[in-house]
């Protein structure tokens, strides 16, 4: 049995925390809360929490500035909580290093979703990198050989395509921005490519899903970017 990860809310609504803690508690973390920007700022100096969720309305300080400097010193994974309505914060917190979001009210189910993508993301980042093969019950990528095959046939990706597919499986379930895609794929210079990155989703879509029109892998979440869903298997019975 190894130790409890730590997770930090920093979330000033206490009946948000009063219901999230027991429920996180019960799925063997150790809960750590703060009401304002500030003492969560030194709690997770103090801490350094597994998991940090931030409320980015605080009464104290914009939910922001605390991303960024918490951002400017720990790689661990923030998950932000927006109230609803604000679409522009949660793009600019993805954008300023964000890991995911949630719109309020969530739903626990999708917020522990939310902290095992994320967790899962940094242990595979600690064990040197990613796997080589991505599989779903619908579609194969050899990422050493950039080879594509999809239910049992090997499908043809352009350059475009391909980098797209192989960007969202190094996220995979987590959120992507369409800024942070450009700037993967096209390079920082690149400027606004909204037109051509939905284009390529829609190629992309055409080879792989099942149905194209309501995709199971590649998502769209509204005004924000894109999600590759697919949970693994758990892969790793002894943890
Ligand atoms: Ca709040």
């Amino acid at each position: 049995m190894q130790n409890k990860n730590v997770i930090l809310m920093i979330e000033d609504e206490q009946p948000i925390r009063r219901f999230l803690k027991p429920y996180l508690e019960s799925h063997e973390f150790k809960v750590l809360e703060a009401e304002r920007g500030e003492e969560g700022l030194a709690l997770a100096s103090s801490h350094k929490p597994d998991v940090i969720l931030l409320d980015l309305g605080l009464p104290d300080m914009d939910g922001l500035d605390v991303l960024k400097r918490l951002r400017m010193w720990t790689a661990a994974p923030i998950i932000i909580l927006t109230a609803r309505g604000k679409e522009k914060e949660k793009v600019e917190g993805l954008d300023a290093g964000a890991d995911d979001y949630l719109g309020k009210p969530f739903d626990v189910e999708e917020l522990m979703a939310r902290v095992r993508v994320a967790l899962r993301h940094v242990m595979r980042l600690k064990q040197g990198g990613e796997e080589s093969v991505f599989e779903t019950p619908d579609f194969k990528v050899d990422l050493s050989a950039r080879m594509v095959t999809v239910r049992g046939k090997e499908v043809h990706l352009t350059p475009n395509e391909y980098d797209l597919l192989a960007l969202m499986i190094r996220y995979v379930g987590k959120v992507v921005t369409q800024k942070q895609i450009v700037k993967e794929i096209w390079g920082p210079n690149s400027g606004e490519q909204g037109a051509s990155l939905r284009l390529y989703i829609h190629q992309l879509r055409q080879k792989i899903e099942a149905k194209p029109a309501y995709p199971k892998y590649i998502l769209t979440e509204q005004r924000v970017g894109y999600r590759l869903k697919y949970e693994e298997p758990a892969d790793n019975p002894a943890k």
